[in-house]
């Protein structure tokens, strides 16, 4: 058995660190072994899983085994790598940022402690993955939805702390954060919001408190382990409709996101439509060896015979309206009218009501099947995605789009895009597929990858979340008063942290300890 060590520990000191974990969790949930190491590495990395090897995980099973291992990481100088399920495929899945961290692994933390249909919330652990909150609301004949992201595999928490996002009109799922319980690097635990008084009936109903609102601020963060939060969840609505049209030319996109934007502002559309590439829905049913077997990217008028094939326009665009069936028909009337002027074609309907089977709602059902898309290149397949936020304005969605696909030809992979959009930006996620074993095309992805940061920097653009190799990249993007931004969180890291225990440069914060060798 090989020995991972974090930088600047012993072997004596690591070995006695895992010695005090094993008597907080117990031996059998302190995972040390070359094959427990392996299982936390990140299992879609693009050629770079080397650079994020974890030393060990620990699993606690309450917030108090937490504080406990806290305090023996301080002790020891161990750095911890919290996940919740550790299901963040394409950004580095259960991996830690820096190689030598042990792995916090919060997957024995599974209650669901409350769900209120009355004020529509839930309070729940970081364990709870998304199929355990849907079946607990199917069971109980909860008439709440939440929102689910593409795969449902992971966790309510660590989803909403990344800033991953769903489908409903509550998509944005870390706007509906409301109140956490946090073990802080020191120890100590700390509620926010109304949570601070230890009688409040309000700490999943009033986000901000009293003074400095801190929810936000371990969101995409290595500020505190969080081990409770309260997520609102959405009413279930009288009825929805479902609006279907699939775009024949490249440049659709651009008018279709001018037409929309405004009706999402002022809320005939409440939830976040998809404006998705074909390549999204062919590469989740068939491999690209069905299709063509050339090197580079997949060429144009390849992809005009699956399309003619398939049956899937360039864009594929799916809106979804929510509420009372009067208003519902309506809105969409809006809707047709806003690309009656761009298109004849007309949008395929469907309808659903309260009472229907729950699958065609658009409540969002947790499914893994979308990760079938690794399977495009064949092999053990991976995927990573960029993923830049632009203002949602159809000349410039056609400019990133344009310079985008470019890349992807220049460099040799099959472009596969969609546009998010929301009120006022769009979120434009670049997916890159890869066979793992093929290191000429994951060289290439990784290249794609640092050119696209690159590009959308010159715009002024950068991502919303990022994988653990980009970490440093998309955070020097943040330029502005010389890195003001990335100082502020380092003054704050080190105040917080001042031992540097918690995942060490979680974008791009690294605690002083690792700051000079690390960043
Ligand atoms: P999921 O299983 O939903 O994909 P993960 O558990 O992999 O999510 O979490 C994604 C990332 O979010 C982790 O790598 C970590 O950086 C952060 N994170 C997740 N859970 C917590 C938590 N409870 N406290 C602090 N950070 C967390």
């Amino acid at each position: 058995m090989s020995v991972v060590l974090p930088p600047n520990v012993s072997e004596k000191d690591f070995q006695k660190a895992l010695a005090a974990f094993a008597g907080v969790v117990g031996r059998q949930w302190v995972l040390a072994t070359d094959e427990d190491r392996d299982s936390y590495m990140d299992i879609y990395a693009p050629g770079d899983a080397d650079q994020h090897i974890p030393s060990a995980a620990v699993g606690p099973s309450s917030a108090e085994e937490i504080q406990a291992i806290v305090r023996i990481a301080n002790e020891y100088k161990v750095p911890l790598w919290p996940i919740s399920r550790g299901k963040n495929l394409g950004y580095g899945a259960a991996a830690p940022r820096m190689t030598g961290t042990v792995v916090l692994d919060l997957g024995r933390m599974k209650r669901i402690i409350d769900v209120n249909e009355r004020f529509g919330y839930c309070l729940i652990e970081p364990g709870v993955g998304f199929f355990d909150l849907f079946d607990y609301l199917q069971q109980n004949k909860i008439r709440l939805w939440m929102s689910i992201p593409a795969n449902a595999w992971g966790s309510v928490v660590g989803n909403a702390l990344e800033r991953g996002y769903g489908y409903t009109p509550y998509g944005d799922n870390t706007s509906h954060i409301c109140g956490m319980e946090v073990v802080l690097a020191n120890g100590e635990m700390v509620r926010t919001g109304t949570g601070a008084m230890s009688n409040s009936p309000c700490w999943q109903l009033f986000k901000y408190g009293y003074g400095p609102s801190w929810d936000q601020l371990f969101c995409q963060s290595n500020f505190g382990v969080v081990t409770k939060m309260g997520l609102w969840l959405m009413p279930e609505p009288e009825a929805t409709l479902g609006l279907d049209m699939q775009l024949p030319n490249p440049d659709d996109v651009g008018w279709a996101i001018d037409a929309l934007q405004p009706l999402r502002l002022n809320g005939v559309l409440l939830q976040n439509p998809s404006i998705g590439n074909s390549l999204r829905f062919v590469a989740s049913a068939t491999q690209r060896s069905q299709w063509y077997q050339g090197e580079g990217a997949l060429p144009d008028d390849v992809l005009a015979e699956i399309l003619k094939k398939s049956g899937f326009g360039w864009w594929n665009i799916s809106l979804r309206l929510y509420g009372y069936d009067e208003v519902n028909q309506v809105h969409a009337r809006i809707v047709k009218d806003a690309f009656a002027p761009h298109t004849k074609q007309e949008f395929k309907v469907s309808e659903w009501h309260r009472g229907d089977s729950i699958e065609n709602s658009g409540a969002g059902v947790p499914s893994v099947n979308p990760l079938q898309i690794i399977n495009w290149r064949g092999g053990r397949g991976g995927h990573i995605g960029f993923s830049p936020t632009l203002p949602a304005k159809g000349d410039l969605v056609l400019k990133q789009f344009h310079s985008t696909k470019k890349r992807y030809e220049e460099i040799g992979v099959d472009y596969y895009g969609s546009f998010t959009l929301f009120d006022r930006y769009t979120t434009n996620v670049n997916m890159m597929i890869y066979d793992r074993d093929d290191a000429a095309l994951t060289r290439k992805v990784r290249d794609l990858f640092k050119v696209l940061v690159a590009d959308a920097a010159k715009e002024g653009y950068s991502e919303y979340r990022t994988h653990i190799s980009y970490m440093d990249d998309v955070a020097r993007t943040f330029d502005f008063n010389d890195h003001a931004l990335l100082r502020l969180n380092e003054r704050l890291k080190d105040a917080l942290d001042p031992n540097g225990i918690l995942a060490p440069g979680k974008q791009g914060i690294w605690p002083k300890a690792y700051r000079a060798s690390q960043a």
